[in-house]
């Protein structure tokens, strides 16, 4: 089963992707982007958050899941450091004694069988010899939606932080002293409908890359694509990711949401354009026909789908009537 969602949301002042400090200036990721006006192509910038961003906050809720599920995962996958079985350091405690195999199929089966999130999140050994394992999950930048990108905003905000002055501070050069103490800091802030994709290939998860046999037994790889279905359902419900949550909570939420579930790999239309939804529908219908293939498909708004959430358990139920979570 292939999972594939289109989702957009409403974000007014986030910080959700900084991408560098420049003293007391921090700035907000901006890319190039294609519009059209007037029947002429244009490139503006426009504010953006990073797919490594979003993979990032997906994979922490997947080492939650994970874990819920009594699955494994490494120390420092559940700590959020995804650093991943890169080298020998830290593909040691994969395997017994910290002794690393010597073949690529032994490699690869004691990361994906000891680390979920490795498993469904891919990693790069760069040892002797080398072993890639490609995602099982695939994320693209959160972009403004082409109808408004022209007006998606980037402004810095003002901000000053206080500290007291303590009576000695006053007496000697209080001044000086208390000049450094009221520090005043940049932080640009973006506003814009965003729309992103994700897609999930159920099929790979506990699938060896290297043979397509399964590396864990049956019951397990349910457990684990169910974590991998409800951390997704989880990032959406909690908004948790991106950074500056903390003083920078975008304010707004999930306006569009479609998801498809396909038996083969499918990507449901870009939610950047207007009509997404319907112009879906109409690809699935039309490989539903001519391959004589079974498709899924569901949109926020409609037949009772009154919240992502809904569309969300909808998803689960379905997974699970077709045993495959
Ligand atoms: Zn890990």
């Amino acid at each position: 089963m292939f999972v594939s969602v289109g989702v957009r949301f409403e974000a007014n002042v986030e910080a959700l992707n900084m991408v560098e400090t420049a003293g007391n200036y921090s700035k907000h990721r901006r890319v190039p982007y294609i519009i059209e006006e007037k029947n002429v192509l244009k490139i503006i910038y426009v504010p953006a958050v990073s797919g490594e961003s979003l993979a990032h906050a997906f994979q922490e809720l997947l080492a939650e899941e994970a874990i819920s599920e009594k699955q494994k995962v490494c120390r420092k996958c559940l700590r959020g450091e995804f650093l991943k079985s890169m080298d020998e350091e830290n593909a040691a405690e994969k395997f017994d004694g910290g002794k690393l195999p010597s073949d690529a199929e032994k490699l690869e089966e004691g990361i994906v069988k000891n680390c979920t999130v490795e498993d469904i999140g891919g990693f790069l050994y760069a040892g002797k010899p080398p072993v890639k394992r490609t995602s099982a999950f695939q994320v693209s930048y959160a972009l403004p939606i082409k109808k408004i990108a022209i007006y998606s905003t980037v402004e810095p905000q003002l901000h000053a932080r206080h500290a007291v002055m303590t009576e000695a501070g006053k007496k000697t050069g209080g001044e000086r002293e208390g000049a450094a103490e009221q520090m005043i800091y940049y932080v640009e802030t973006g506003t814009a409908i965003y729309g992103f994709t994700f897609n999930l290939d159920l099929r790979a998860i506990g699938l060896s890359a290297i043979t397509g046999k399964p590396i864990i037994p049956e019951d397990e790889l349910r457990a684990r694509r169910r974590a991998a279905v409800k951390s997704l359902a989880r990032m959406l419900s909690s908004t948790q990711f991106g950074a500056k949550l903390s003083r920078f909570l975008p304010l707004g939420g999930i306006v569009s949401l479609a998801v498809s579930v396909t038996e083969k790999p499918f990507t449901l239309t870009s939610p950047i354009y207007e009509g997404f939804e319907d112009m879906t529908l109409k690809r699935l219908e039309k490989i539903a026909k001519e391959f004589n293939e079974q498709y899924q498909y569901y949109v926020l708004g409609r037949n009772g789908l009154e919240t992502p959430e809904h569309v969300m358990t909808q998803l689960i139920q379905y997974l699970k009537e077709r045993n495959t979570l």
